[in-house]
């Protein structure tokens, strides 16, 4: 045990202590092969959190071992589909127990809002679980009605996420062929899947992976951010306790270039699935292609537009441009990091972009009221420093920020600049940071062109009362998801995922399930068919 985490004002919780620090492979907690650690830290100060172990290749190939046992053998692919949607019901009840413990540890990891991770990515990650569960008393929300004679009292319960679930109704179909022949298509789990995520939202990416994996019946192996090691192994020490069998998920805490790229390359991992940068998302694709060509999904980043008409409602579309480039501290991949916003409401949206970005509260995020923390850590700070600086060189108006905040830990002022013009760094790169761009457009064939002209294809958000302009722009900008008044909606249901260099699959909703499943066509010669 290395540290707590304290409040430094108002504390919203008691401190917490690290309990699990070492790697999960085959359901035990062990340490790394080569015996080593790392630190890590809290982005508040730089201090030291606490040492964990850091797995590599031997690790790796250790972890896939038991992962492919777990697979082969059972008894997790050979208990009923029920049996594992019931293991995580019960490990949503669990995160729901602990919800304000693991929350803090998100929070002294991470440096996000404690009340954001309380109050919205751990209830997340409890939503995401139900959702790919699977409940046999009531059937899945698209067939429940069915039942509605049967079962009338059924629909009148409380909680959709009572009637929701996957885990028992993937099944497949019977299809018409010609010839004497019946043939089913099964979809079955493709086996021993490798997964990697990142350190912005640590618990939500760890949700979204192994919540369709474990529905559609994989083991995993997963590789967490080097800088946000602790959340996961914490609960994943819940989903044990709620009966997942040794060796079905496996956790190693380490780097990129050695646990991750070990298990990018491993020729017994069935499939990979990577959030992260683009530049990664391309060295997992070359390490997947070399070894055995793994199929792979991939969540990278994104440049996205936040386009403004002048007949949008004008505060809230301010509020929700504020919301969608700083929260959780612009670390987001989809962050609406260039506003574009309509000539005739330019200025008045300006200065009251302004005037929000400077009433943003920084400050410790275990304090209340508290909106933005500090960047994750010293490497992503030197970064978004350097773009606010390009920013001001390429003759951008920095109209507020632009300077750290306080004199220890990762913090940075809300930034918004003005008069940004297409080609500079701070329109074209994603900054992961909290710096608004804010753009000026004439007309709306402009500004879809101006919108899809980025590598990147990830999410949109549109702002207007006008249906016909709402459309129009929805339909023509090319990203995986278009926000219509509104933003960083992220219901279990809908799928998320890019165009062009912002990534291949859908994570979420029935298309996250595909990426974990094969399908395989049965064929059966019939001697006298009936028809
Ligand atoms: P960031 O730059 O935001 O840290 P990365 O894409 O580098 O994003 O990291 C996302 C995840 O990818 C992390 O878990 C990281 O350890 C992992 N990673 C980094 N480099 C590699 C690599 N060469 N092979 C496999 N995984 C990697």
């Amino acid at each position: 045990k290395f540290g707590t985490a304290v409040a430094v004002e108002e504390p919203i919780k008691p401190p917490v202590e690290v309990e699990h620090t070492q790697l999960l492979i085959d359901g035990k907690f062990v340490d790394a092969i080569s015996g080593r650690t790392f630190p890590t830290l809290d982005p508040r100060t730089g201090d030291i959190i606490a040492h964990v172990a850091e797995g590599d290749e031997e690790d790796v190939n250790i972890a896939v071992t038991a992962a492919r046992k777990a697979f082969d053998k059972g008894p997790w692919t050979r208990m009923t589909a029920y049996e594992r949607s019931m293991v995580l019901y019960r490990f949503a009840d669990l995160i729901e127990k602990h919800n304000d413990e693991i929350a803090a540890l998100e929070t002294w990891d991470n440096g996000k809002p404690y009340e954001q991770s309380a109050s919205a990515e751990i209830p997340m990650l409890t939503r995401l679980m139900r959702y790919y569960a699977g409940n046999f008393l009531v059937y899945s929300r698209i067939c429940y009605h069915c039942f509605d004679d049967f079962y009338p009292t059924l629909t009148s319960l409380p909680s959709s996420e009572t009637y929701s679930g996957w885990a028992d109704k993937i099944h497949g179909l019977v299809v018409p062929a010609d010839g004497p022949h019946h043939v089913q298509v099964l979809q079955e789990p493709m086996g021993v899947v490798g997964q990697i995520i990142p350190w912005n939202f640590p618990l939500l990416m760890y949700a979204w992976k192994i919540g369709p994996a474990l529905a559609t019946g994989n083991t995993i192996v997963l590789k967490t951010a080097e800088q946000t090691p602790l959340s996961a192994i914490y609960v994943s020490n819940l989903l044990m306790e709620a009966g997942l069998p040794p060796g079905v998920l496996n956790i190693i805490s380490g780097f990129g270039p050695t646990a991750g790229a070990a298990l990018a390359s491993h020729m017994e991992v069935d499939k990979i699935a990577f959030t992260g940068s683009t530049e990664t998302g391309k060295i997992v694709v070359e390490l997947a292609a070399r070894s055995n060509l793994k199929p792979v999904t991939l969540e990278l980043g994104g440049k996205s537009p936040f386009i403004v008409f002048d007949d949008a409602d004008i505060d809230q579309a301010v509020e929700l441009a504020h919301f969608a480039l700083f929260f959780n501290q612009g670390q987001c991949c989809c962050a609406g990091s260039r506003t574009y916003v309509h000539e005739r409401v330019y200025d008045e949206f300006v200065e009251k972009s302004k005037a929000r970005a400077m009433k943003r509260v920084v400050g410790d995020p275990f304090k209340k009221g508290v909106e933005q923390g500090p960047q994750i850590d010293m490497e992503q700070f030197n970064k978004i420093m350097k773009y606010i600086r390009l920013g001001k060189e390429s003759g951008a108006t920095l109209l507020c920020g632009g300077e750290r905040s306080g004199s220890k830990g990762y913090y940075i002022q809300p930034t918004v600049f003005t008069d940004v013009q297409e080609g500079m760094p701070i329109a074209t790169d994603e900054i992961f940071g909290p710096v608004q761009s804010i753009f000026k457009f004439r007309d709306i064939d402009e500004v879809i062109q101006r919108a899809n002209a980025t590598r990147f294809g990830l999410a949109a958000g549109v702002f207007t009362s006008n249906l016909d302009t709402a459309n129009t722009v929805s339909r023509a900008l090319k990203a995986g998801t278009v926000w219509i008044n509104c933003f960083d909606v992220f219901d279990a249901a809908i799928p998320f995922g890019g165009y062009k260099m912002s990534g291949q699959g859908r994570e979420k909703g029935i298309d996250s399930l595909k990426n974990y499943l094969e399908v395989k066509s049965v064929v059966t010669h019939l001697k006298n068919p009936a028809w």
